[in-house]
């Protein structure tokens, strides 16, 4: 896994000269046996970003509170409503069913295309809703 270096911040020097951690490189890589030559307190540093890492990358994949996946957009759909769609809407719709995921919250693009289709009495939208309750 490479990281960006901490001691010299990924620019590859550390007061104008070359950063002896990352050798220049900016980068570290982790499985590298010869990290674990690295001075103590850079490792220090190091491990701080690892975490930053991870914990940033963790939060990328943890989806929002109100992030379905397009598979419970599917199952909430009415087939009656879906059919009375125009031919216009139903295409529109099938592009939100292939992004994967889509974000109900207020004002999220996936929440007014979906509203734009099933109207407040519609049971698509009680459905909808009622993932992200
Ligand atoms: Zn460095």
């Amino acid at each position: 896994m490479l990281i960006d270096c901490g001691p010299c911040n990924g620019t590859g020097a550390v007061g104008g000269v070359s950063c002896t951690v990352c050798g220049g490189d900016g980068q570290v890589d982790l499985t590298d046996l010869n990290f674990k030559q690295i001075r103590l307190e850079d490792r220090i540093a190091l491990t701080g970003q690892v975490w930053s890492e991870i914990l940033n990358k963790l939060g990328d994949l943890v989806p929002g509170d109100n992030v379905v996946t397009t598979h419970e957009v599917l199952t909430a759909t009415d087939l009656d409503e879906y059919g009375a769609l125009s031919d216009n809407d139903k295409a529109s719709y099938g592009i939100l069913i292939s992004a994967g995921t889509l974000d109900l919250s207020e004002g999220e693009a996936g929440r007014t295309w979906l509203w734009g289709f099933f109207d407040a009495e519609s049971t698509t939208r009680a459905a909808l809703l009622a993932l992200i309750a």
